[in-house]
Protein backbone atom coordinates (compact mmCIF):
# COMPACT_ATOMS: atom_id res chain seq x y z
CA UNK A 1 0.00 0.00 0.00
CA UNK A 2 1.31 3.63 -0.80
CA UNK A 3 0.23 6.75 0.03
CA UNK A 4 -0.49 9.57 -2.53
CA UNK A 5 1.10 11.67 0.20
CA UNK A 6 1.78 15.91 1.37
CA UNK A 7 3.23 13.98 4.76
CA UNK A 8 6.44 14.68 6.03
CA UNK A 9 6.46 10.90 6.89
CA UNK A 10 7.74 7.91 4.76
CA UNK A 11 4.86 4.81 4.03
CA UNK A 12 6.60 2.61 6.38
CA UNK A 13 6.01 5.62 9.44
CA UNK A 14 2.39 6.30 8.27
CA UNK A 15 1.67 2.35 8.44
CA UNK A 16 2.97 2.03 11.74
CA UNK A 17 0.62 4.79 12.76
CA UNK A 18 -2.44 3.54 11.04
CA UNK A 19 -1.90 -0.01 12.48
CA UNK A 20 -1.47 1.58 16.02
CA UNK A 21 -4.40 3.74 15.86
CA UNK A 22 -6.66 0.95 14.11
CA UNK A 23 -6.01 -0.98 17.20
CA UNK A 24 -6.74 1.94 19.18
CA UNK A 25 -10.09 2.19 17.32
CA UNK A 26 -10.79 -1.68 18.24
CA UNK A 27 -9.92 -1.29 21.67
CA UNK A 28 -11.81 2.06 22.24
CA UNK A 29 -15.49 0.68 20.20
CA UNK A 30 -15.00 -2.23 22.42
CA UNK A 31 -14.80 -0.10 25.55
CA UNK A 32 -17.64 2.09 24.24
CA UNK A 33 -19.65 -1.07 23.61
CA UNK A 34 -19.20 -2.36 27.30
CA UNK A 35 -20.34 0.91 29.01
CA UNK A 36 -23.56 1.36 27.26
CA UNK A 37 -24.22 -1.95 28.01
CA UNK A 38 -23.39 -1.03 31.34
CA UNK A 39 -25.43 2.21 31.23
CA UNK A 40 -28.39 0.23 29.90
CA UNK A 41 -27.93 -2.67 32.70
CA UNK A 42 -28.17 0.23 35.27
CA UNK A 43 -30.80 2.06 33.70
CA UNK A 44 -33.05 -0.79 32.99
CA UNK A 45 -32.26 -2.31 37.04
CA UNK A 46 -35.70 -2.46 38.60
CA UNK A 47 -37.27 -1.08 41.95
CA UNK A 48 -34.48 -0.64 44.54
CA UNK A 49 -33.80 1.46 47.58
CA UNK A 50 -32.12 4.63 48.29
CA UNK A 51 -28.52 3.51 48.98
CA UNK A 52 -28.83 1.15 45.53
CA UNK A 53 -30.23 4.22 43.96
CA UNK A 54 -27.30 5.82 44.85
CA UNK A 55 -24.34 3.77 44.39
CA UNK A 56 -26.13 2.92 40.90
CA UNK A 57 -26.12 7.03 40.35
CA UNK A 58 -22.25 7.02 40.83
CA UNK A 59 -21.80 4.08 38.95
CA UNK A 60 -24.24 5.27 36.14
CA UNK A 61 -21.99 8.32 36.25
CA UNK A 62 -18.95 6.59 35.87
CA UNK A 63 -20.01 4.86 32.80
CA UNK A 64 -21.27 8.06 31.39
CA UNK A 65 -17.99 9.71 32.08
CA UNK A 66 -16.00 6.99 30.42
CA UNK A 67 -18.24 6.47 27.75
CA UNK A 68 -18.04 9.77 26.70
CA UNK A 69 -14.41 10.20 26.71
CA UNK A 70 -14.14 7.06 24.70
CA UNK A 71 -16.57 8.37 22.36
CA UNK A 72 -14.85 11.71 21.90
CA UNK A 73 -11.16 9.85 21.55
CA UNK A 74 -12.76 7.55 19.19
CA UNK A 75 -13.67 10.48 16.78
CA UNK A 76 -9.88 11.91 16.66
CA UNK A 77 -8.86 8.21 16.24
CA UNK A 78 -11.20 8.02 13.44
CA UNK A 79 -9.98 10.94 12.10
CA UNK A 80 -6.22 10.57 11.83
CA UNK A 81 -7.12 7.65 10.16
CA UNK A 82 -8.96 9.80 7.83
CA UNK A 83 -5.92 11.80 7.40
CA UNK A 84 -3.64 8.76 6.47
CA UNK A 85 -5.84 8.07 4.03
CA UNK A 86 -5.71 11.25 2.85
CA UNK A 87 -2.17 11.90 2.75
CA UNK A 88 -2.52 14.91 4.91
CA UNK A 89 -1.10 13.24 8.67
CA UNK A 90 1.17 14.49 10.35
CA UNK A 91 0.46 18.12 9.01
CA UNK A 92 -0.74 20.86 10.78
CA UNK A 93 -4.18 21.92 10.75
CA UNK A 94 -3.37 25.29 11.14
CA UNK A 95 -0.04 26.29 9.60
CA UNK A 96 0.15 23.53 7.32
CA UNK A 97 3.82 22.96 9.01
CA UNK A 98 4.81 19.73 9.71
CA UNK A 99 3.78 18.07 13.40
CA UNK A 100 7.16 16.91 15.49
CA UNK A 101 7.47 13.00 15.07
CA UNK A 102 7.67 13.08 19.34
CA UNK A 103 4.68 15.05 19.14
CA UNK A 104 2.61 12.14 17.43
CA UNK A 105 4.27 9.17 18.64
CA UNK A 106 2.89 10.67 22.18
CA UNK A 107 -0.63 11.85 20.77
CA UNK A 108 -1.27 9.92 17.25
CA UNK A 109 -4.67 12.16 16.44
CA UNK A 110 -3.28 15.49 17.23
CA UNK A 111 -4.15 17.35 13.82
CA UNK A 112 -2.28 20.69 15.11
CA UNK A 113 1.63 21.37 15.80
CA UNK A 114 3.29 21.96 19.08
CA UNK A 115 3.22 25.91 18.72
CA UNK A 116 -0.13 26.18 16.82
CA UNK A 117 -1.71 24.09 20.32
CA UNK A 118 0.12 26.76 22.57
CA UNK A 119 -1.20 29.08 21.05
CA UNK A 120 -4.53 27.64 20.99
CA UNK A 121 -4.20 27.13 24.59
CA UNK A 122 -3.17 30.49 25.29
CA UNK A 123 -5.81 32.12 23.50
CA UNK A 124 -7.99 29.89 25.26
CA UNK A 125 -6.95 31.20 28.54
CA UNK A 126 -7.14 34.73 27.46
CA UNK A 127 -10.54 34.13 26.29
CA UNK A 128 -11.69 32.72 30.00
CA UNK A 129 -10.06 35.78 31.63
CA UNK A 130 -11.95 38.39 29.34
CA UNK A 131 -15.30 36.54 29.65
CA UNK A 132 -14.56 36.47 33.51
CA UNK A 133 -13.55 40.13 33.55
CA UNK A 134 -17.13 40.30 31.59
CA UNK A 135 -19.01 38.83 34.37
CA UNK A 136 -16.44 40.39 36.98
CA UNK A 137 -17.02 44.29 36.54
CA UNK A 138 -14.90 45.09 40.15
CA UNK A 139 -12.20 43.19 39.33
CA UNK A 140 -9.14 45.16 37.79
CA UNK A 141 -6.34 42.73 36.01
CA UNK A 142 -3.62 45.15 34.07
CA UNK A 143 -4.20 45.16 30.90
CA UNK A 144 -0.91 44.17 29.99
CA UNK A 145 -1.08 40.78 30.32
CA UNK A 146 -4.57 40.61 28.18
CA UNK A 147 -2.32 41.95 25.29
ZN1 LIG B 1 0.94 24.64 13.29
Amino acid sequence: MSFTSHSPFADNVLLLFQSGLQEEQHVLAQAIDRAQKEIRALTDSGPSDVADDSRDNASKEAAFASYSQNRTRLRKVVLALQRISAGEFGICAVCEGPIGLKRLQAIPWANNCIECQEQSEQGESIERLKRFLATEPGVCIPLTIIR
